[in-house]
């Protein structure tokens, strides 16, 4: 890679709330704040790989009642069934409806597994100040920031089918325990990825050009 000059290296900040750039105040000026905003500045995310850790941990807990406590409890006149989400996958398969078995696997299934372990991914690499596949990384980042605003499509579906089992008055339909959990995971994980600072990512490549100069 071309060696570059960073705006961390020329003493620049960047406010994280309205994006103005300032240059670093001297040592002795107290905290830096932005000129525009007032907002406390850093030149990283504060306590972002801690932050980022404590919500990964969290959101990975949260996974397995999300996905082993019932999601949709169906009561009708001549029975009660509680689904968990694999249950529901397996029912819609079944039932000929594999489009909606598939949307729901992925989204509720595959999805929040493959956000925790590339935040995970991530989050180990920048702690240990990796060099390897920085742009692999920083795209991987991005497919986790974009996917983020899709996570909640089975709520949806669960949603729909509870207003239309609901219309058609034949049974009744409530949200289980691992709906809360579920949303507590996506919530969690896109938590994770703000708190995450992705120029983390190259800061070990700048640093070492930095240091060979000291
Ligand atoms: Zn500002």
């Amino acid at each position: 890679m071309r060696p570059h000059l960073t705006a961390r290296q020329a003493g620049l900040l960047n406010c994280h709330v309205c994006g103005q750039l300032a240059r670093a105040p001297a040592e002795a000026a107290g905290p830096p704040r932005c000129p525009r905003c007032a907002a406390p500045l850093h030149l990283r995310k504060p306590a972002s790989i801690t932050t980022t850790w404590a919500l990964i941990l969290a959101a990975a807990l949260l996974y397995l009642p999300a996905n082993l406590l019932p999601i949709m409890v169906t009561t009708s006149l001549v029975n009660h069934q509680v689904d968990t989400i694999m249950s529901g996958v397996i029912f819609l398969w079944v039932d000929g409806q594999w489009p909606l078995a598939v949307v729901v696997f992925f989204a509720s299934v595959v999805v929040p597994l493959l956000k925790i372990l590339a935040l995970t991914h991530l989050t180990a690499s920048v702690q240990r100040r990796s060099r390897h596949r920085t742009l692999q990384r920083a795209r991987l980042y991005r497919l986790v920031e974009f996917v983020g605003r899709w996570s909640m499509l089975d709520i949806y579906v669960i949603t729909l089918l509870v207003a239309l089992v609901q219309f058609r008055g034949l049974a009744t339909v409530e949200a289980g325990p691992a709906a809360v959990a579920f949303g507590a995971v996506v919530v969690l994980t896109m938590f994770a990825a703000l708190t995450f600072d992705p120029r983390l990512i190259w800061d070990p490549l700048t640093d070492s050009e930095a240091s060979d100069h000291d």
